[in-house]
């Protein structure tokens, strides 16, 4: 079936913050531009927009992707200041839900089917009323679906709190989960959270797919138990499609800003990246022993600064080689006169995918957030796993023991502040040493793999193809 001139229009919603749009927006230009597909996303908002939506340019092809606005929801009088961020994000989409279902009643041309995020499952009902197909878009890996999808029968099975639990949670033909990795939901069985974590597990089973930012080199096992491990289909009888890596694409350097041309200048793989994503803060003793721990090591480095607490940063990045009288406390004295002439600090906000993209970077300490990375493996390079929230303690463990292209600390460091002493070894075992090389080695071959797999014919690429096919014969039997 030839589904490019089928002119497919699929609707998709995304929850509040750019780390959601951004999949979003990713997954809508691959299928435009891959197979014609006609895409609107709707968008909730809130009053109150992400500090960063300026900052992430992401060109999407005006022609067949469009982006919707919904009317900002309000949830101020439904929240106090225990409410966690998945009760918020449910509580937000919730809101939308008239907002969303007025938009698809006023398309001119119904939509072919349905995306949303995990914290869209509540669009079921929508679904049904415009007799729609229904995918999730879940943009991390296939562990994460896993876990989500298990965690109503986990919530049968185990008594207790999750993080006071001696052995690993068992999830059917996939790694178990550590007990101190489960994803921030799961954290505390008596919060709200969890409850709408529980019911997202369940609703996500009943749409007809389930897609992931994974492809089946980087998550074989996992992949495979979605397929064949009875026990895993008698919960999830629909298909889970790894359709990444799904990644922002490196934008031309038209003008070479003064960090591009500060990375000119370095060797080739000897600088190591150091950013916590769109939101990770560091406390103020943890960033002082980051500084040391860097100087340390003697690597070159780019750091994204955050302050750790309220508190100001200069709006230009400032490049320490001269050293500066009113360098901010928590950086140890003397620390910019030292490293000057082997780093840079970037304050605040850096061009994440170009740097992670330039031949001199050589490492990545990271939150371990998926998008991030996503565009480290698919640049090529090994990481310092360093997980904050969400899931991406699963995602530090996933890299580390699994993927084995990153090294993470002894102690999570949102148990512990990790030492300098730790850092200087973990930055030394990336960068110089040859558990480095070896890791190095394996990120260049998911490289390739992911590079393989979204080529036409490759399984990413097959994989939507495939979704897109089921959409379409639906259609023409309507
Ligand atoms: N990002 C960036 N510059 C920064 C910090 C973050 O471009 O200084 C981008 C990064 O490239 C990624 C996104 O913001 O695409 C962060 O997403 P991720 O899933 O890694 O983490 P989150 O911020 O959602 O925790």
């Amino acid at each position: 079936m030839d589904i490019s001139s089928d002119n497919l229009q699929i609707t998709m919603v995304s929850s509040p913050g750019m780390g959601h749009l951004i999949p979003m927006l990713v997954l809508a230009n691959r299928l435009a531009a891959d197979h014609n597909v006609t895409v609107t996303v709707l968008q909730v908002t809130t009053a109150v927009s992400p500090p960063e939506s300026n900052l992430l340019h992401l060109p999407v092809d005006d022609n067949l992707v469009q982006i919707i606005q919904l009317p900002p929801v309000d949830i101020s009088h439904l929240i106090d200041p225990s409410t966690k961020v998945v009760t918020q994000l449910c509580l937000m989409v919730r809101q939308a839900l008239p907002s969303v279902r007025s938009a698809i009643a006023a398309m001119d041309r119904r939509p072919d089917a349905l995306i949303v995020d995990h914290f869209g499952t509540e669009l079921l009902p929508i679904a049904a009323e415009f007799n729609l197909p229904k995918y999730v878009y879940a943009p991390s890996t296939a562990w994460f679906a896993a876990l989500l999808i298990y965690s109503p029968v986990l919530d049968r099975e185990i008594n207790g709190q999750y993080v006071d639990q001696t052995e690993p949670l068992r999830i059917p033909g996939c790694k178990p989960v550590r007990p101190e990795d489960v994803v921030d939901p799961m954290l505390d069985r008596n919060d709200q959270q969890y409850d709408e974590y529980i019911r997202m597990g369940q609703e996500i089973t009943l749409f007809d797919g389930v897609l992931c930012n994974s492809w089946p080199n980087l998550e074989p096992k996992t992949l495979e138990s979605f397929k064949r491990n009875e026990h895993m289909r008698s919960v999830m009888r629909n298909p889970v499609y790894p359709i990444g890596p799904m990644s922002r694409p490196v934008q031309p350097i038209t003008e070479k800003t003064e960090l591009i041309s500060w990375l000119d200048r370095q060797p080739d793989e000897s600088v190591i990246f150091v950013s916590f994503g769109s939101g990770g803060m560091l406390s103020a003793e943890q960033t002082t022993e980051l500084a040391w721990g860097l100087e340390l090591s003697r690597q070159r480095f780019i750091w994204v600064v955050r302050p750790p607490t309220a508190g100001r940063v200069d709006d230009a990045f400032f490049n320490i080689t001269n050293g500066s009288d009113s360098a901010p406390d928590y950086f140890p004295e003397g620390f910019s006169t030292r490293t000057g002439d082997i780093g840079l600090l970037v304050p605040m906000w850096a061009q994440q995918v170009e740097i992670l993209n330039h031949p001199s970077i050589g490492g990545f300490l990271s939150h371990c957030g998926w998008n991030s990375t996503m565009e480290s493996i698919t640049s090529g390079v090994p990481m310092i796993a360093w997980p904050l929230y969400a899931e991406q303690r699963m995602n530090a463990a996933f890299l580390a023991e699994e993927a084995e292209v990153a090294v993470r600390p002894g102690v999570l460091p949102t148990k512990a502040v990790v030492g300098r002493g730790e850092i200087e070894r973990m930055v030394r075992r990336v960068m110089e040493e040859r558990e480095g090389v070896k890791m190095r080695e394996n990120v260049k071959r998911l490289k390739m793999s992911g590079e393989e797999s979204l080529r036409i014919g490759g399984s990413s690429y097959n994989f939507i193809y495939e979704i897109l096919k089921v959409i379409a014969s639906k259609k023409s039997h309507k």
